[in-house]
């Protein structure tokens, strides 16, 4: 294991490198620069020397500090998420006091809130602590006021460019739980790119005061639904001072709009939990998904009328208005009663939010989409209606498939297509399942003519992306993976990147990851009041040279996360082979309501302890950004066995090439774009399937099965045998050149700084 001994003049620590690796990376800064910090190496990981992040290295000590004004420095640092994706703004709060960093989730508040006045003023002494302070401080202002991608290209072409985003969650880092999962991921991702490449965007959301839950298995491997408490203080989100009103219903729902920064995006988050509301008003915010249908449409009327009451309070004036997944719907409704009450007659007032609304779609399942009793829609909104001029019949036709059905509900979606002349799909293949999914509202009969293109979805590279990794790119292959450009070009430089050095790396990932894993493991045995045993069992799994292969989302059924245990005698083959070994590591959330997904990660569980798995797959639990970092950029291979097509884009798996993972997956997704044959595993084909929705009960057994037959064989002639095929060197060839042209081909297409300049293209400025 991988630890740093940091001895400074008031405390010794044992900093766990696995954990977050700024702590490597601020040991080793803090001894090259600092004499009272020693560093030892206590394990034989080759870890290669390496100057320290490029820019923004001081070779001056910096002056002397008065505490307060290190206090004011690390607020403002802490107070804006550029931290989240930038680890030299992280160090200092790392330095300042590491066992609250870790024991917080890396949250820079948390350690300004819970760490002691001494600790500042003993860190201020520290030349280290106000080298990071001082570099993080630069590095932060240089970033904020840097020239940009839009800047230089788009700006003068386009001046009052202004977009408001709207979605339910965002994911900007583990310690800010706003998040459930791969849609809040690709939010947080979007704003994140949006900054970088300084693209005129604010967006929209709603604040949780209990985020969504947090995950711990039991010891019979059911899902405890865990809702902490979150201290305030510890939330990077300012007061703005404004409060808005939002009619819902009868009431008048108030809320605080309190503002998040990403970087140079503004993200208004509204606030419902004030005494002057009602209880029940109150618990609007409470939680993310959490509640009955009726309350999750009322979160959604604040989310969207609230939302454009917000910016106009805010006195911005978006030219578009981007509605990420059906949510937010009730904001074109908002903004037809804005343009009704300006005078515009019924019909311009329609084709004028038609022109401003950007929507994406993000489901390719027909169940999958909001839908609303209509009389509960025509009551929560009869406010924005009112004024919007728009009858129940007209709303019902707005909102159905079809008008005249008495029984069909008020759709999200349908009525996003409906007021959105710009609508997307995140894949091409999930453009393809959309067109012919919604032929009806078009009211075309050929899929072809239905206005649904598609932008893929990307990852944020810089947030993905290990230091370790990053560092290796940039030194061993002379290109920076994080450059703030919409391509980055040079990551075809992987594909020459020097073999020896490239497979060390990816060992020095795969045990870093072994050691996370074992310590989640271990600290979930404890949490269970496991024996000593159990303890010193989870203390030892997994192994570091094993052919690693993860898999880590939300436990969505159609995720199908147990599909590897069909034949378990076939998989324990595979997994104990002596010479070859082979072993899976699992993470996972299922919604506190999904008995089905929950059912899913209990199978998955029982595996874990199945006598011929022991050690060799695990669960983790409480699936969260940080865990799938460590995933992402410690595992081999990617497994994603979704049923096609119900995967809309996924993108766990464009974060695995960032450090020469290999997938392996269905031809679903944002997969049939990203695989060309050489740069990863196709599970099954393509050519067999219909769109047709496959039902998951009788022929979907026949299809679990021939996927799962499909992956085995993959498993035992191609995986298995490629890894283990090694060189007198010890390096395996077949197997480097197929992880390099993963890294060679998908990031700089697959990222989200692509994907946000596609969207300033094709639907922001035109
Ligand atoms: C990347 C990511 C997701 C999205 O992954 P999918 O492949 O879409 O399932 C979800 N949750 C977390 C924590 C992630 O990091």
């Amino acid at each position: 294991m991988l630890q740093c001994f940091a001895q400074t003049s008031k405390q010794l620590v044992v900093v766990d490198a696995l954990v977050w690796p700024d702590s490597t990376i601020f040991a080793r800064m803090a001894a090259k620069k600092s004499a009272s910090v020693r560093v030892k190496k206590a394990a034989s990981i080759p870890v290669k020397k390496s100057r320290s992040s490029p820019s923004h290295r001081r070779t001056v000590v910096p002056a002397p500090i008065a505490p307060a004004d290190a206090l004011t420095q690390l607020r403002a640092l802490a107070m804006n998420t550029w931290w989240s994706w930038n680890e030299i703004a992280r160090r200092p709060f790392a330095a300042l006091d590491p066992v609250m960093w870790h024991a917080t989730k890396c949250s820079p508040l948390s350690v300004l809130a819970f760490s002691g006045p001494s600790t500042l003023s003993a860190a201020c002494d520290e030349n280290g602590f106000r080298l990071a302070l001082a570099d993080a401080t630069a590095a932060s202002n240089e970033a904020m006021n840097a020239p940009s991608w839009w800047s230089r290209t788009q700006a003068k072409k386009h001046p009052n460019t202004l977009i408001a985003y709207f979605c339910s969650e965002y994911a900007i880092h583990e310690s800010v739980q706003q998040y459930s999962g791969g849609l809040g991921v690709l939010a947080g991702d979007h704003l994140k790119s949006a900054s970088d490449l300084g693209i005129p965007l604010v967006a929209i959301g709603l604040y949780y005061s209990h985020g969504y839950y947090i995950q711990q298995f039991a010891q019979d491997g059911t899902t405890k639904v865990v809702y902490p408490v979150y201290d305030r203080r510890t939330m990077p989100v300012e007061e703005t001072g404004i409060i808005i009103d939002c009619p819902i219903g009868t009431d008048t729902v108030r809320a605080k709009v309190l503002r998040m920064d990403v970087g140079r995006t503004k993200v208004f988050l509204l606030d419902a939990d004030l005494p002057e509301n009602k209880p029940e008003n109150r618990l609007l915010t409470e939680g993310l998904y959490k509640g009955e249908p009726e309350l999750r449409m009322r979160q959604q009327v604040l989310l969207g009328v609230g939302g454009m009451r917000a910016l106009r309070a805010l006195n911005l004036a978006p030219t578009k208005i981007h509605l990420n997944e059906g949510h937010a719907a009730f904001a074109a409704l908002e903004l037809l009663a804005e343009f009704r009450s300006n005078g515009l007659s019924h019909d311009d007032a329609i084709e004028r939010v038609r022109a401003r609304t950007v929507f994406t779609t993000h489901t390719p399942v027909a169940a999958g989409h909001d839908r609303y009793d209509a009389a509960w829609v025509w009551g929560a909104l009869q406010g924005t209606l009112a004024r919007a001029g728009v009858s129940r019949a007209e709303l019902e036709a707005l909102g159905r498939e079809n008008a005249s059905d008495e029984r069909e509900p008020i759709c999200m979606t349908v009525l996003c297509l409906r007021l959105a002349a710009r609508v997307n799909g995140v894949a091409k293949l999930h453009a393809e399942v959309s067109r012919a999914m919604w032929k009806s509202v078009y009211g075309v009969k050929r899929a072809s003519a239905v206005a649904i293109t598609s932008i893929t979805n990307g990852v944020h590279v810089p947030t993905w992306i290990d230091p370790r990794a990053a560092r290796f790119w940039r030194e061993s292959c002379g290109f920076d993976p994080c450059a703030a450009t919409p391509r980055n070009s040079g990551w075809k430089r992987a594909a020459q990147a020097p073999i020896a050095d490239f497979w060390s790396m990816r060992l020095s990932l795969r045990t870093a990851l072994v050691s996370f894993a074992r310590e989640r493991l271990t600290r979930a045995s404890q949490r269970r009041g496991e024996n000593p045993q159990a303890l010193e069992v989870c203390a030892n799994m997994l192994d570091a040279s094993a052919l690693t292969i993860g898999f880590a989302r939300r436990f969505a059924t159609y995720k199908r996360a147990p599909l590897i245990f069909t034949d378990i005698e076939r998989l324990a083959q595979i997994v104990g082979d002596g010479k070859r070994p082979v072993q899976f590591i699992f993470a996972g959330k299922a919604h506190p309501r999904d008995v089905q997904g929950q059912a899913y990660a209990k199978q998955v569980f029982d595996m874990t302890r199945h006598p011929l798995f022991r050690g060799k797959v695990v669960l983790i639990e409480e699936y969260d950004m940080a865990v799938g970092r460590a995933l992402v950029a410690g595992c081999d291979v990617w497994l994603n066995n979704p049923i096609r097509p119900h995967e809309a884009s996924g993108t766990s798996g464009m974060k695995s090439p960032l450090h020469g993972g290999i997938n392996c997956s269905i031809l679903d997704g944002w997969w049939p774009e990203g695989f060309d044959g050489t740069n990863g595993w196709a599970i099954g084909s393509a050519k067999d399937e219909s769109f047709s929705e496959t039902d998951a009960h009788g022929a979907g057994q026949a299809r679990d099965a021939r996927d799962a037959l499909a992956l085995y064989t993959l498993l035992e002639k191609k995986l298995v045998p490629d890894f283990y095929d090694r060189g007198r060197d010890g390096l395996p060839r077949k197997w480097i050149k197929r992880a390099l042209a993963s890294a060679a081909t998908i990031p700089d297409f697959f990222s989200t700084h692509r994907m946000v300049s596609e969207y300033t293209t094709r639907a922001y400025i035109s």
